[in-house]
């Protein structure tokens, strides 16, 4: 395995410097079998992933547009001792599809790169930066469109470079 890298800055660097490599990477992975690949990406998210804090990163809380269900509304609210009308009126608003946004960038619920109704965050939050699920190919363009942010994206990257012995 390659040494992990969680310096962010680093990472922002890396990202300039090998934006035509990783599209390039892109053009590669699209020859390759998407369930090996999806094979491939979980193993990595399950040994790399947990290698990384969160909690002193935030990247995603501070840049992301956060979707919220009908049913998250309600539970979040419920667990804020608010009424769901309250909560959509201050943390909420639509988006040009009419779906229900978090109202800010950086996230309301970020304190100190924590995230302060974690036990209740969207599930969107959840499943950022989706490299647990399937159709890995699918996902190519809005997972390196965030390689530059998420260092958890970034080491899964660069490890499977190395894994389906890309040369660039
Ligand atoms: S709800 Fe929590 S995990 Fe989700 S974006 Fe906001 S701070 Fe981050
Ligand atoms: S950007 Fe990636 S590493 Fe940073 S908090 Fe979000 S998921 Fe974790």
């Amino acid at each position: 395995m390659l040494p992990l890298i969680t310096d962010r800055e680093f990472i922002k660097q890396q990202a300039e410097k090998l934006e035509e490599e990783n599209d390039t990477f892109r053009s590669f992975l699209k020859i390759l079998n998407g369930d090996e690949l999806d094979i491939k990406v979980h193993e990595l998210n399950e040994t790399i992933s947990p290698q990384i804090d969160c909690t002193v990163c935030g990247a995603c809380c501070r840049q992301l547009m956060i979707n919220v269900t009908e049913g998250e509304k309600i539970n979040v609210a419920t667990a804020l001792n608010i009424t769901p009308q309250k909560f959509k009126e201050d943390y909420l608003e639509e988006s040009m599809e009419g779906k229900l946004i978090i109202n800010t960038i950086p996230c309301h619920f970020l304190a100190d790169s924590k995230c302060s109704i974690y036990a209740n965050r969207f599930t969107e939050c959840r499943a950022f930066p989706h490299l647990h699920e399937n159709n890995f190919k699918g996902r190519l363009f809005g997972t390196l469109i965030h390689y530059a942010m998420c260092p958890i994206i970034f080491n899964v990257i660069e490890q499977l470079k190395v894994e389906v012995e890309f040369k660039n």
